[in-house]
């Protein structure tokens, strides 16, 4: 089937300014495969999975990412806001690092110092990605260690929650006419399911008076490796996990 009118490639290219524009011809019909293409993939231990590909733009970077199954919508009521919180509390410390030294660590790799800057939440998952360069192996591997202390090991103290319910809030107030509406428009397409009311930004109650022991027992409820995948793209020489 055709997507595209019936110009021809070089007239499309021409009028659009591209250099290249090739036409792909998809096939509707043709069943997607259902594992990732392109990417050595697996799981470790049987828990953790892991995805790696090759990508040699940009030069000598690489993308690493930790994908958590843990978004919005599976917060209980008292909990509305906990996930994000506990994004804001990974960037805060760990039981390795203290905030002192991932501060120093984001300012290595040239990153945005925080957790919105590194790190997404939605109603589904929780992404921290960090950019490092490839050739200098001790970014790399102390990439790869924040990480996996944010997969086990966020420390969540009373001292550490009452700070970033201050950021948090500042989040709620901050949010612009845009942001107000796509809320509405979302709670508006997810009617009568729970995405509607689990918005990431989450209750002001909660965000003020949480207990650290709830923020700690969701993050342990959720927050398993069999859960997790860690997600490596960039100019690697071989995508062979060792
Ligand atoms: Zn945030």
């Amino acid at each position: 089937m055709d997507l595209l009118p019936s110009e021809t490639t070089s007239q499309i290219a021409k009028k659009h300014g591209f250099r290249s524009l090739k036409l792909v011809n998809v096939d509707l019909d043709q069943v997607l495969e259902d594992q990732p293409v392109g990417a050595d993939y697996g799981r470790i231990d049987n828990c953790l999975f892991y995805y790696v590909r090759r990508n040699s733009k940009p030069r000598m970077h690489a993308a690493l990412a930790l994908a958590v199954k843990a978004g919005s919508v599976l917060e209980e009521e008292e909990e509305r806001g906990v996930v994000h919180m506990v994004e804001h509390l990974a960037f805060s410390a760990t039981n390795k690092y203290t905030n002192h030294d991932i501060v120093k660590f984001l300012e290595s790799i040239g990153a945005e110092i925080g957790a919105c800057q590194n790190a997404v939440t939605s109603a589904d998952e929780t992404v921290y990605e960090l950019f490092v360069p490839v050739d200098k192996p001790e970014l790399l591997s102390q990439a790869i260690s924040v990480l996996a202390e944010f997969s086990t090991e966020v420390r969540v103290s009373k001292d550490d929650l009452d700070k970033e319910r201050a950021v948090m809030e500042e989040h709620r107030g901050n949010r612009n006419a845009s942001g107000r509406m796509q809320d509405a428009y979302w709670i508006l397409m997810m009617e009568v399911s729970k995405y509607a009311d689990r918005l990431r930004i989450g209750l002001e109650k909660v965000i003020r008076t949480v207990s650290a022991e709830t923020v700690k027992q969701f993050y342990r409820k959720w927050y398993h490796l069999q859960n997790m995948a860690v997600i490596a793209v960039g100019d690697f020489s071989d995508t062979q996990m060792s």
